[in-house]
């Protein structure tokens, strides 16, 4: 199950549960559409991958318990800020191959 990371990794913003800003890898590394937009050029510091929009759990009990209610979200801050310039780097290699070769 995802976790809802409750901040950016970059910029420790909050990112609650209904944020339409949170961006998450396949690790469920998490940003906001802020940081990956323009610091991080939808490249992952810690994988390498992209980003998609994070859904948004139901906050209501619409079907078996399957909600915000029963699986809140996650309280752990993973507040580690990238580089810029070295991060620009990386970013730079791995967006010079194809996204479906990386
Ligand atoms: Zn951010
Ligand atoms: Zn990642």
């Amino acid at each position: 199950m995802l976790e809802l990371r409750p901040t950016c990794e970059n910029c420790n913003t909050p990112l609650p549960p209904d944020s339409l800003e949170a961006r998450i890898c396949t690790y469920e590394c998490t940003y906001c559409a802020s940081c990956v937009d323009g610091v991080l050029d939808n490249v992952c510091p810690n994988c390498g991958g992209g980003f998609v929009p994070r859904p948004i759990r139901p906050s209501r009990n619409w079907k078996n318990d399957n909600y915000l209610g029963k699986d809140p979200a996650g309280t752990k801050v993973r507040h580690r800020p990238v580089d810029p310039a070295t991060h620009a780097t990386f970013a730079a290699g791995i967006r010079s191959i194809p996204p479906e070769k990386r």
